[in-house]
């Protein structure tokens, strides 16, 4: 596919740059291939013409294996919310380690997780943990269909909520898993409070629950418009359906996640990222009159083993995090989300084919509603790309953490100052909606 010589030159130009100073990144890309399908072990986080290697991280720095240390405004995914490696969270990681890692019993940490969890977050009466943030929407997924004895999901056509069959699944085609996956879920459009009640009021008999994440964080960073989330609860506590918020990203955006955020108080919470403390991580709870589908009785409790569920390093790792979150910490990341967007904003101005959304201390560069793919796709990976050559991280969402200060915002937004110029009026708008490439 062409997308003119302006991009092409470009795109030469930017890689060419990024080979040269990446050459050992570039080996390792090469040996990995051998060893593993496609290079890694890990969807969405590969880019052309091959991905940067890193060997340590500190703070708000990753360290290449070329040397380069890169700003960063990725933190695993916006999961380490005090930047890498925090003494307070290393301190806690080794002390327990030292420990003992794992056992087939409960850890005095993980009671204090599930209060300080509890506490913070209003719809937690209950809370159990897992590993990942798949785990933590399929368990409360199950505990909905076990609670409510049906079967289907709503979800938002688009939303991620992990890798689990049931909730992978988007209008368009998911591989490997069963086609009738599809007969238990309903698909609605996020932020469309009408077609989601047409849609519940269709399958009410069917529905368990009704799963969202609050803000749309997968290809592009959507707040709820105003009242969206509150008519979801209303619209599914009048037809006796769940509401299921994924939090696994958005509890980073207030005390109390975004439920706290938006004042709207799910039936069950996915927890999963940030409240890890940077370990493999996942939560989920809320009422205790639906939790207790996993108390042991009569009928059974429903199965949630896990040989590392609550293990005493994650939790001890999740524990020094969320002690150094506090009311300050989350006006200085929403602050700092604050300067980062403004500032971009007034960088990239008025009549770009792109526009900066943010959320509290989730900021991501977007193309515009009407700009059309896939050159805008392009142009945004040329753009991290030079801006990697700029040696910042800046990922499709950036997130922001607690360590950073103003330099480090100002940092990000000099250097797209510099890359945006590089490509001039590429980024102005067709008037095909596209970008003028
Ligand atoms: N839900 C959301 C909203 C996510 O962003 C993610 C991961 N990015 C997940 C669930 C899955 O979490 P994990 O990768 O820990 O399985």
């Amino acid at each position: 596919m062409s997308f003119g010589p302006r991009l092409a030159e470009l795109r030469e130009s930017i890689e060419a740059e990024y080979r040269q100073r990446t050459p050992a990144s570039g080996a390792m890309h090469a040996r990995a291939q051998r060893h593993m399908p496609d290079g890694d072990t890990r969807t969405g986080i590969a880019f052309a013409p091959y991905q940067t290697y890193i060997e340590s991280a500190h703070a708000c720095f990753l360290y290449d294996v070329d040397g380069n240390a890169l700003l960063d405004f990725n933190y695993n995914a916006t999961s380490l919310i005090h930047g890498h490696a925090h003494p307070a969270v290393v301190t806690a990681i080794q002390r327990q380690a030292a420990r003992g890692t794992a056992w087939s019993a409960p850890n005095p940490l993980q009671i204090e997780l599930a209060r300080d969890l509890c506490e913070r977050v209003p719809s937690l009466e209950q809370v159990r943990f897992c590993n990942s943030g798949t785990e933590a929407n399929m368990q409360a997924a199950k505990a909905a269909r076990a609670f409510t004895g049906r079967d289907r999901l709503l979800k938002m056509d688009g939303a991620y909520h992990g890798t689990y069959d049931g909730l992978e699944l988007n209008a368009t085609e998911a591989r490997g898993i069963p086609r009738n996956v599809r007969d238990n879920v309903v698909l609605a459009p996020f932020d469309d409070a009408a077609a989601a009640e047409r849609l519940i009021v269709a399958n009410r008999h069917e529905l368990a629950a009704v799963i969202v994440t609050p803000v749309f964080t997968r290809g592009g960073l959507i707040p709820p418009s105003p009242g969206y989330l509150a008519a979801l609860r209303d619209i599914t506590r009048a037809h006796g359906v769940l509401l299921i918020f994924d939090e696994v990203i958005s509890f980073r955006l207030a005390a109390g996640g975004a439920q706290d955020l938006y004042g709207v108080t799910p039936d069950l919470t996915a927890l999963g990222k940030v409240i890890g403390g940077g370990l493999p991580v996942g939560a989920f709870g809320g009422r205790a009159e639906i939790m207790r589908v996993y108390a042991e009785g009569e009928p059974p409790g429903l199965t949630h083993a896990g040989t590392f569920n609550a293990n005493p390093l994650t939790m001890a790792a999740g524990l020094a995090a969320l002690e150094l979150l506090t009311v300050p910490a989350f006006q200085r990341l929403a602050d700092l989300g604050g300067r980062l967007s403004h500032r971009l904003a007034a960088v990239i101005g008025d009549d770009s084919a792109f526009q900066v959304n943010r959320v509290e201390s989730l900021v991501s560069l977007d193309p515009r509603p009407t700009t059309i793919e896939p050159a805008a796709a392009e142009v945004l990976r040329l753009i991290r790309l030079a801006l990697l050559n700029h040696r910042i991280n800046m990922p499709g969402l950036c997130a922001v953490a607690t360590v950073m200060t103003e330099v480090d915002v100002d940092r990000l937004v000099d250097a797209f100052g510099e890359v945006l110029g590089t490509f001039g009026d590429l980024l102005v708008p067709t008037t095909s909606g596209g970008v003028s490439a």
